[in-house]
């Protein structure tokens, strides 16, 4: 077995287990697969294809890539890959670099308007191609950096969801490489052979300076004590509702019952 099938199988089976346990995919799902041409989205694509030839269920692919309209987006080689692959596919073309130019001032980030619309075209792909669900390529430091990005500067418990029902309600998103470690895709990916493309956006490189902060302290302490990301994770599935302050969930005859006058009342837990 080369190291390339090697890495393949190693995250095949953390795609597999995150499947088994969200119940990300359904007998006869259709799944779109939204392809960036990043090393994750690839990986992604590949690992699910895997997977359908395996699966005791079945289900379908159709990959998606929304070209952007940045000049320098080059989809050519995407496009021979995925054709001499066999896969079915589809580049959509959305105006974002041009609304980018229109509605952003200089200094707004066009971060969260070129995901807006990115996220809007592939929910209409997902109606017109008759699909069940769209898989994204979010990894498990996707999931991580995003918590506590939320808990640092947002002041919210909050990260992502393997298996959620989309804004617009009607589409399902699920992210089957929850489980997988940043590095093992980075490490498989540059042994596959993919034709991995840049979308040429003039904001890819520009370092979110919060994110990237949270991503080096989180590789800082993983390396002083290895299990810490993998901690982090579990903690997404074992929240302790009644250890927060989340008034839902407290007794609520304690709640409207009046104060106390007992002066050490409240160093009694
Ligand atoms: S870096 Fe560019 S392509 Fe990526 S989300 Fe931001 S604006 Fe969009």
């Amino acid at each position: 077995m080369s190291t390339t099938d090697y890495r393949e199988r190693r995250i095949r089976k953390l795609v597999g287990k995150a499947i088994g346990d969200f119940g990300l995919i359904q007998n006869h799902d259709r799944i779109l697969v939204a392809l960036s041409g990043g090393k994750d989205s690839w990986t992604l694509l590949r690992v699910l294809t895997r997977l359908q030839e395996r699966a005791p269920v079945s289900f379908s692919l159709v990959a998606v890539t929304v070209h952007t309209g940045f000049p320098g987006f080059q989809t050519g080689p995407m496009e021979a890959w995925l054709q001499e692959q066999g896969y079915d596919y589809r580049i959509v073309k959305a105006p974002v670099h041009e609304l980018m130019l229109e509605k952003l001032g200089p200094d707004d980030t066009p971060c969260s308007l070129c995901a807006r619309i990115k996220r809007g075209v592939l929910y209409t792909q997902a109606r017109e191609l008759g699909c069940t669900r769209i898989a994204l390529g979010h990894h498990r430091e996707d999931f991580i950096e995003t918590l506590l990005l939320n808990q640092f500067y947002n002041g919210k418990i909050k990260a992502m969801s393997p298996l959620l029902t989309a804004d617009d309600g009607r589409n399902i998103v699920i992210r089957p490489l929850v489980y997988v470690p940043e590095d093992e895709i980075i490490r498989y990916a540059s042994g596959a052979g993919f034709p991995i493309t840049c979308c040429a956006c003039p904001a890819c490189g520009d370092q979110d300076l919060k994110r990237s902060r949270i991503k080096q302290l989180l590789s800082t302490l993983e390396r002083e004590q290895p299990g810490i990301k993998a901690s982090l994770l579990a903690a997404l599935g074992a929240v302790e509702h009644r250890h927060l302050l989340t008034r839902a969930t407290m007794p609520q005859a304690a709640l409207h019952d009046p104060p106390c006058d007992k002066a050490d009342h409240g160093r009694m837990v």
